[in-house]
């Protein structure tokens, strides 16, 4: 497996399979490669924990490192090369006018619309579809793969290069399933952070999402769902930032109840366990409605 630090050395790999990490790297990420490796090309894994994806105050520079750990698991899961570029090779006028250049970019509906991740981390998706931009324009992927776990921002990469047609035409974005431990919760490289006591409590976001299946499995209607979901969350001692019931494509509440179409909802959940933000999500089979029924 080659090591790439350089974007013109990229040149060789145009064309591959492009699995962009902030590193840290489980068996989530495993699950990216292994998939991509399976669609026959060659693949690249980028690691780059991106300063512009972070706010002030965020957890940028306790962000877990583990290049030797992230370099193996890349390799047994079938990468041809990892692409390890420095913060300066990606902003060599500096982190500060990249965040000005962030915050300049016109970003997908889906990335200030739905008043989730958008509205808890308002600079966030502008950093990430800056470094996916970036990510794209220097290994010129004929695909890339994203991670269902993180769904608003799979959802705003999807509408960004649907957006850029022309100058991504090529790069077909996959969605891949979440990775879960054996108990439910969700791979993280933020799993880290909990202490032993506080992974029992985290276990209340994959719950409170089964609860929402559940609500609609038995054709309850979002709102019932919802607090559904605020009950299990709180049973847990989880600080809730959202957890609602949304139209899995543009993310936004949904407005008609449409039994016949048996919609797919999305269950989004942020929350807080003593600091440490967690999130997840599921979709919700079912005759779920809106708050009106
Ligand atoms: P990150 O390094 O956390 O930025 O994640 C890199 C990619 O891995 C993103 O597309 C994530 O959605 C994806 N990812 C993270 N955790 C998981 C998981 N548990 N299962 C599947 N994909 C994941």
């Amino acid at each position: 497996m080659q090591i790439v630090e350089h974007a013109p050395s990229l040149a060789p790999f145009h064309a591959c399979a492009l699995v962009p990490t902030m590193g840290a790297l489980h068996a989530g990420h495993a699950s990216l490669i292994k998939r991509a490796a399976s669609d026959g090309r060659p693949v690249v894994v980028s690691l780059f924990v991106n300063p512009t994806q972070f706010a002030a105050g965020e957890d940028f520079s306790k962000y877990p490192r583990t290049l030797e750990a992230d370099r193996a698991l890349c390799q047994a899961a079938g990468a041809e090369a990892i692409f390890i570029p420095s913060v300066t090779d990606m902003y060599p006028h500096g982190v500060d006018a990249a965040n000005a250049q962030a915050a300049a970019l016109k970003l997908p509906l889906v990335a200030t619309q739905p008043q989730l991740e958008d509205a808890w981390r308002p600079t966030h998706f502008a950093g990430v579809c800056q470094v996916v931009a970036k990510l794209f324009d220097m290994c010129q992927p004929a695909a890339a793969y994203f991670g269902e776990k993180d769904f608003q921002q799979l959802r705003v990469i999807q509408d960004m290069a649907r957006r850029e047609g022309a100058r991504w035409k090529n790069i077909v974005v996959h969605a891949c399933p979440t990775i879960r431990e054996s108990d439910g919760l969700a791979m993280s490289s933020r799993n880290r952070y909990l202490q032993a006591n506080q992974r029992e409590n985290a276990l209340g976001l994959s719950r409170a999402l089964a609860a929402a299946q559940e609500c609609a499995r038995a054709g309850m209607d979002s709102a019932a769902a919802e607090s559904e979901m605020r009950r299990v969350l709180a049973q847990h001692q989880l600080e809730v930032e959202y957890a609602v019931i949304r139209a899995p494509e543009t993310l936004l509440p949904i407005e008609k109840f449409q039994p016949e179409l048996k919609s797919v909802a999305r269950a989004l959940i942020a929350a807080r366990l003593d600091g440490v933000r967690l999130i997840d999500n599921a979709s919700c089979a079912g005759a779920i409605s809106d708050r009106g029924g």
